[in-house]
């Protein structure tokens, strides 16, 4: 690529690419792996608008072109992002070939290097245009994240610390932050993905119960012989004292709720046995 002009490069492909979804697709053993790319984006938009048009751009562009190897996906994704660039085409579609680079190996420093060169021959507004976008998509900070870093981001209060002083009531990895500790105690209790709680039953002689406020993510509360009740943001469930349930993440999402115990009479907690994997696998 390097010693390949990239100007001339640009002159060849001049396939306009739209927002395209490019999948790999592992073929073969380990020895002789090869990444096939498919492409269905063409008819899953316009497969029944233009069949024609999402033939040529699934089978031919990607399913042909994108898969000729004589010269190397890389070097095929930094062209892509050259004629896209050249031609001011700014949008989304620039944005994913750009992943698209950087999931094939384009470092950063190749990123910059092939718009800088491409800005004298392409136009400096054009090259500005770029950068901001390769600026996204190569942002270590964003990608570097963790599962946990960016659910916290999604809400407002706080996860805190692994909840281990229960964890064994837990099925899954649960966490505690203190909201309050002083008039109405209060702590943000949050699930990673499939975690929950035992079955267990707050007792009270009187008064008592729990109060469940969602505040992240999506999850699920159930009283012994009823529904799940599917909990969301800003979702509140009055849990009365003495009554068999559990409550915590859907299988696909983390999840917190606010966790406020209610004043009673002689209050307690019982842990029962865990919700067992067939019915928590039901649940969407
Ligand atoms: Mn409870």
């Amino acid at each position: 690529m390097k010693r390949v002009s990239l100007s001339i490069l640009i002159m060849f492909f001049v396939m306009q690419s739209s927002c395209l979804a490019i999948q790999s697709e592992n073929k073969g053993d380990k020895k002789t792996m090869t990444n096939k790319i498919v492409q269905t984006a063409g008819r899953d938009r316009l497969g029944s608008f233009a069949p024609e048009f999402a033939h040529y751009n699934d089978d031919v562009l990607f399913g042909e072109n994108w898969n000729n190897t004589d010269i190397a996906i890389k070097t095929r994704c930094i062209i892509t992002v050259v004629a896209l660039m050249s031609q001011g085409i700014t949008d989304s579609s620039l944005k994913h070939h750009l992943l698209n680079a950087k999931n094939n190996g384009v470092t950063k420093e190749e990123i910059v290097a092939a718009i800088t060169h491409t800005a004298f021959y392409a136009g400096w507004p054009k090259a500005w245009a770029t950068f901001n976008l390769a600026k996204e998509v190569w942002n270590d900070n964003a990608s570097a994240l963790t599962d946990k870093e960016k659910y916290a981001k999604t809400i407002l209060f706080p996860i805190g610390e692994p909840n281990t002083a229960y964890a064994q009531y837990f099925i899954g990895q649960s966490y505690l932050a203190p909201v309050s500790t002083s008039q109405v105690k209060m702590f943000n209790v949050t699930f990673e993905p499939e975690c929950r709680n035992n079955w267990h039953i707050h007792h009270a002689k009187s008064g008592g119960g729990q109060m469940l406020i969602a505040v992240g993510g999506r999850g699920y509360y159930q009283e012994w012989g009823k529904e799940p009740v599917e909990m969301k943001p800003g979702d509140v469930i009055n849990i009365p004292a003495n009554v068999k349930h559990w409550h915590g993440a859907a299988p696909d999402s983390w999840f917190s709720h606010l966790a406020i115990e209610v004043d009673g009479k002689d209050v307690s907690t019982e842990w029962l046995e865990q919700v067992n994997d067939e019915e928590y696998g039901k649940l969407k």
